[in-house]
């Protein structure tokens, strides 16, 4: 028997910080195209409204969920780079400190460790 996983892939997550809609509308559609217009204007309405963190993108790599990271900077905040399938805050959850990423199980951190998407 043999387990084949396929390596790590990484979400963001973040906040849409106050007065940041447009901004946000366009990040969001650029990051999750098949959101409709309709759903993009009900998921910006509660800008600086709502704390909670949303999920912005899904499933990139190490190197694209960095650079996501910087480009979401300013309409969203508290942006989080989260193992694909882990929530944000879970307190079971683990973080590397050094890539400032929040991961699940037992293998320690997919980018110390080498099995990640790059
Ligand atoms: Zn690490």
């Amino acid at each position: 028997m043999s387990f084949v996983e396929d390596p790590i892939d990484f979400d963001l997550w973040g906040v849409m910080a106050r007065d940041c809609g447009e901004k946000a509308r366009e990040l969001l559609h650029a990051t999750r195209p098949t959101m409709t217009r309709f759903e993009l204007l009900q998921a910006t309405a509660v800008a600086g409204a709502d704390t909670r963190l949303q999920l912005l993108i899904e499933r990139v790599g190490w190197a694209a969920a960095q650079s996501w990271a910087k480009k979401l900077e300013g309409p969203f905040s508290a942006i989080r780079i989260v193992a694909h399938g882990e929530q944000p805050g879970w307190p079971k959850a683990q973080h590397c400190e050094i890539h400032a990423l929040q991961y699940g199980g037992c293998l320690g951190c997919p980018v110390c460790c080498g099995f990640f998407l790059a």
